[in-house]
């Protein structure tokens, strides 16, 4: 299977990731493992370059027709990324429920150990836990096998999956394993061997999977899916940098989902990364994760200082002018936040299905 290995980039090569996608060809192959994807996503979770830069980047060489496909996947970030500021926690329960009934709320450990029998979907394990990336088809396998299949309930699932993900997005993540369990549209992600076979290099049979799509849910769960074991997903916080007094100062305030060094470039400041640990005791990430954010962010960021601790005890924080872009993981704190720029802010409102979503977008595109 083609490695995606994702590696920490300069703001230019990321600019040159953007200019380097391929529209036309990303419609025709993005489905394959081998497709040609753009792999942008560590550097949009991490907030390093917006959606509306990448869209307005791509318009400058593409046809509307020709972008609308990526354009659309961009709009599935854009909707997951609203669900979560208007559900809030409400994101971590069923949003539909009823629709499962589920067999258990652990980890099954074939998934784990990457080794469930189906062999594309082991090795991408295996890749998450080298690289820290995963195809979008091969993250609906996984996250299907252990919620469709070994009917494990997909949050502590979806737990272990974020802990591994360079490209880890809390609503991203979240509601794609909603999506796929069936609790968001209410119908669950349905797929068979030969699907697998048809969107990867690997062709095999006589699995358990070699069904009629519709049957996924029916089946045994096979022996490989059979074993549970709780979820152990210990953080190790990075080394802080010495900061002194910053009364009087600005302070643009970055964090794992905002490191755009284009953003209040204009203003003289002191620029730290917060890394509040109650943050990843509550969302905890692998030390490959970590040590991404962290080197990452001193890539695009040179002259970055990094907090390890809760924002209000950076030294002098109350008599500092704090700056940050809005984020759910930090809205209660009391700075001065500028809005995250949409992709789409001529729409507005909640929509019940992303379809609907992309009704309203679609005059928009560009
Ligand atoms: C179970 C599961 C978990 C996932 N977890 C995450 C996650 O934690 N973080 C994350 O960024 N994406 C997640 N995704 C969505 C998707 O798989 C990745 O965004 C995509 O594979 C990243 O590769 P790429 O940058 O080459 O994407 P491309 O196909 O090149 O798409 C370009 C960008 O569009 C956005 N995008 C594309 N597809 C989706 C999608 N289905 N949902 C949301 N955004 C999308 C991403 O920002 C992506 O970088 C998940 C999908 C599934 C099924």
């Amino acid at each position: 299977m083609q490695e995606f290995s994702v590696t920490t980039k300069t703001y230019e090569e990321i600019m040159a990731m953007i200019d380097a996608v391929d529209v036309v060809a990303y419609e025709r192959t993005r489905n394959h493992l081998s497709g040609s994807v753009s792999r942008l996503s560590p550097y949009i979770t991490r907030g390093i370059v917006t959606l509306p830069a990448i869209r307005d980047r791509i318009m400058q060489r593409s046809s509307r027709a020709a972008a609308r496909k990526f354009i659309q996947e961009l709009a599935w970030r854009e909707y997951f990324q609203r669900v979560w500021w208007q559900q809030g926690e409400g994101i971590f329960s069923d949003l539909r429920p009823g629709v499962r009934r589920w067999q258990h709320q652990a980890l099954p450990t074939g998934i784990r150990t990457g080794t469930t029998g189906i062999v594309v979907v082991d090795e991408a394990i295996a890749q998450l836990y080298r690289t820290g990336y995963v195809h979008n088809h091969a993250r609906m396998w996984i996250a299907g096998l252990a919620t469709n299949v070994a009917h494990a309930h997909w949050l502590p699932v979806s737990r272990w999956f974020y802990y591994h993900l360079i490209d880890g997005d809390i609503a991203s993540n979240t509601l794609s394993f909603q999506w796929v369990a069936g609790t968001l549209t209410g119908k669950p992600y349905d797929f068979n061997q030969s699907i697998i076979n048809a969107c990867s290099p690997v062709t095999q049979t006589d699995t358990f999977l070699d069904i009629q799509r519709e049957q996924l849910l029916e089946i045994v769960t096979p022996p490989s899916l059979q074993a549970t074991e709780p979820l152990t997903l210990p953080v190790t916080l990075p080394q802080a940098d010495p900061i002194s007094d910053l009364g009087g100062q600005t302070v643009r305030l970055f964090h794992p989902f905002h490191l755009d060094p284009t953003w209040r470039a204009d203003t003289k400041s002191c620029d730290v990364l917060l890394i509040d640990p109650d943050h990843f005791t509550q969302f905890p990430v692998s030390p490959l994760v970590m040590n991404y954010i962290v080197t990452q962010a001193r890539t695009v960021l040179p002259n970055l200082l990094v907090h390890v601790g809760a924002a209000t005890t950076l030294p002098g924080f109350e008599r500092a002018t704090v700056h940050s872009r809005a984020h759910p993981t930090i809205s209660d704190l009391p700075i001065t936040f500028d809005p995250v720029p949409l992709l789409f802010p001529e729409v507005q409102g909640s929509f019940r299905s992303f379809s609907a979503f992309w009704r309203a977008c679609e005059p928009y595109i560009g």
